[in-house]
């Protein structure tokens, strides 16, 4: 599995370089893109195409070759192949076969994100890319409400906005994130600050919604609820109208019987009712 540069050649280690040249055929996800690459470093190894579509039907065939003693290699477009990349289903089924598996490491997007965010490291959780649809995404982010581990998404350019806006109305606008765009290339530019004013930002800078992106946010805060009288009192009228009436009519209400915003108390109903989804107990 040999990590390739998520944008700056010069991060393609030359332990990188030597298994690509050394390696008897290379599955990439994309021929032509990788081909690029490949030229550019003077590697004539051979590439097949291994890609979401045809991983499943190519596994058996590249299976063979690695039973058989041959050396294979793996790449995605950039970073980490099977982080979001294809990957996944050869490297369960060679691990299944009992074929050595080794990572050549390198570039990957949300470790590099990560680490320059400014946000706790010490946990955290990779998500990936959200669910493109709105509705698919807010639930998803209500479940995400209550962790309180470091989140590192991807997210596409187009949906930069939208998806911010949604994690400030359901994570909380106060919460502190970063995005991190085009990372080791020539407009690279990182933005720290809390989810309302990143919402803003995206919808102020146009150019802040090119280009390839990771978001990294923090987490909740463990036990603010329980700190806080407001938000306990807010959790307590939440659980008993989230029995009785759909999520967003309860939020309204509860939102006007303790004083809260209404942003808010919809960000913690979501929350409430993902807890209680993951624990199998009703909300009241
Ligand atoms: N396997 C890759 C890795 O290890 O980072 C990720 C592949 S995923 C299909 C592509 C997504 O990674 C992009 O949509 C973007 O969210 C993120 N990404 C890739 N390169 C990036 C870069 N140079 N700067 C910021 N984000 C990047």
């Amino acid at each position: 599995m040999v990590a390739t540069p998520i944008g700056n050649l010069g991060d393609l280690s030359p332990r990188a370089r030597e298994t690509l040249a050394g390696c008897a055929l290379i599955a990439a996800e994309d021929t032509r893109h990788s081909a690029v690459l490949l030229r550019h470093f003077g590697i004539t190894t051979p590439l097949v195409s291994l890609h979401g579509h045809n991983e499943r039907e190519r596994t058996p065939a590249l299976l063979a070759r690695l039973a058989a003693g041959e050396h294979l290699a793996l790449i995605s477009d950039a970073g980490t192949p099977a982080i979001s990349d294809p990957g996944q289903t050869l490297v369960q089924a060679a691990a299944a076969a009992g074929i050595e598996i080794v990572a050549v490491p390198g570039p990957c997007a949300a470790i590099a994100a990560l680490s320059i965010a400014g946000l706790p490291t010490a946990a955290f959780a990779f998500e990936g890319f959200l669910p493109s649809r709105r509705g698919a995404r807010r639930r998803r982010l209500g479940e995400l409400a209550p962790e309180s581990r470091t989140l590192v998404f991807y997210e596409a350019p187009h949906r930069l906005r939208e998806m911010l806006e949604d994690c400030a109305a359901t994570l909380g606008r106060e919460r502190r994130a970063a995005i991190a765009r085009e990372l080791t290339k020539v407009h690279e530019q990182v933005r720290r600050g809390e989810l309302g004013e990143l919402a803003a930002l995206a919808t102020q800078e146009s150019s802040l919604a090119r280009g390839e992106l990771v978001i990294a946010i923090e987490g909740a805060a463990a036990g603010a609820a329980a700190d806080d009288p407001a938000a306990a009192e807010l959790d307590r009228v939440l659980r008993v109208l989230l029995g009785e009436l759909p999520l967003a009519q309860a939020a309204r209400l509860a939102a006007r019987l303790v004083g809260a915003r209404d942003n808010e108390a919809y960000r913690r109903a979501l929350a409430l009712r993902a807890a209680d989804a993951a624990s199998d107990h009703p909300a009241t």
